[in-house]
């Protein structure tokens, strides 16, 4: 199934301050223009067009504010926009991001009436004194009551959370997504810390007074939320910014865990763990081993420049170590095979043994 999203970026609109970590114009990149009708219309018809094939399903979202707190007559201006489109059925629906503000009925009406579906909370944290030092003007018990609103009234719940906030720390990071979890979200989107130029953050750390996450804290940490999403069946549809020229020019990112690839680096981390783990359950030392997985996931297990083999090969003091596709084999599993015994392990789960090998040449 593709899916399309026609992004526009609202840029603070309906935001009633500043949160201390946001610089919604390196998150928009180039795409910062304030929307005109003509100009939502050509962006459309571009992505429509450009499309390599057609996707099963197109969605427009409104991201890089706080939608619902627009003035109305935007609000409807925008979504007029986006449901000529839908009403000719070039786009299926919309999506908005919004801050866990009190949303009055009217506003909800509205929406349901243009065609939005989906709604993605900014949350954060679920710690109140890290919602404070961000300066987001809510509090945790505003991103319950928000998202519980929203799907009494029908709409698909995003949340997005962040670590490495000032303030925080990893047990206040594992508490964040209990409570995430414990809201039930479609979907929830996370992103490590990063700090940008011109935000409050930037001074903070210039002072000296924060202190950003390492690359391979922010790794660890998310590992640890995407098990525990992934224990809750609810997709990360997100994991890291989206990554764009601005984000890349010099300057742009003072300090913190940003990785342009930063969801491969967690995926190789993940690899490199349940290939341990398998490891572990043999006395493998001088030994070839065969590892086999879809060919989707060879070159995350491989890790950047063959690092994830190099350092199984070393630790494990193999004398070889092969990695085969496995056609047809099951989603997420890596077999390892050692002379004639095969295991096998699945994404945050625990080896198990296969009896019969069936995978020496898969
Ligand atoms: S509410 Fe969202 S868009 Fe607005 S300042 Fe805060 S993080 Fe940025």
């Amino acid at each position: 199934m593709t899916h399309m999203i026609v992004p526009f970026f609202i840029m603070y609109q309906g935001c009633p301050n500043r949160c201390t970590f946001c610089n919604v114009h390196q998150i928009a990149g180039y795409d910062n223009e304030s929307v005109t009708e003509k100009s939502f219309r050509e962006k459309v018809h571009r992505y429509l067009s450009q499309a390599k094939r057609k996707p099963d399903r197109v969605q427009i979202a409104f991201y890089g504010g706080n939608f619902i707190g627009m003035e109305k007559e935007r609000q409807a201006e925008l979504l007029k926009y986006a449901q000529t489109f839908i009403q000719h059925g070039q786009v299926h629906d919309i999506r908005i991001s919004i801050r866990p503000d009190k949303i009055d009925r009217d506003r909800l009406e509205l929406l349901k009436c243009f065609g939005v579906t989906t709604v993605e909370i900014g949350a954060q944290s679920f710690v109140d004194e890290v919602l404070i030092l961000a300066r987001r003007g809510h509090s945790s018990s505003d991103i319950i009551n928000t998202v519980n609103t929203l799907r009494e009234w029908g709409f698909k719940t995003g949340i997005h959370i962040m670590l490495g906030l000032p303030g925080d720390n990893r047990s206040g990071f594992e508490y964040t997504i209990r409570e995430t979890i414990a809201l039930k979200p479609d979907m929830v989107r996370i992103h490590p810390t990063i700090v940008f130029q011109g935000t409050g953050l930037a001074k903070l750390f210039i002072q000296g007074a924060y202190t950003p996450l390492s690359i391979s804290e922010a790794v660890d940490m998310c590992k640890y939320a995407l098990a525990g999403f992934a224990d809750a069946g609810i997709p990360v549809i997100r994991l890291g910014l989206q990554t764009n020229r601005e984000m890349e020019t010099e300057g742009s990112i003072i300090a913190g865990p940003y990785h342009p690839a930063f969801r491969s680096l967690v995926e190789e981390s993940l690899f490199l763990d349940m290939a341990s783990s398998l490891l572990t359950e043999e006395e493998v030392r001088g030994k070839e081993i065969i590892f086999s997985l879809p060919l989707k996931d060879v070159s995350s297990f491989r890790g950047q420049r063959n690092r994830n083999l190099q350092l199984l090969k070393n630790t494990y003091r193999l004398a070889g170590l092969t990695v085969k596709v496995a056609h047809g084999r099951e989603d997420g599993a890596v077999f390892m095979t050692v002379e004639d015994r095969t295991w096998k392990i699945h994404k945050f789960r625990k080896p198990e043994r296969i009896y019969g090998n069936t995978l020496l040449h898969p």
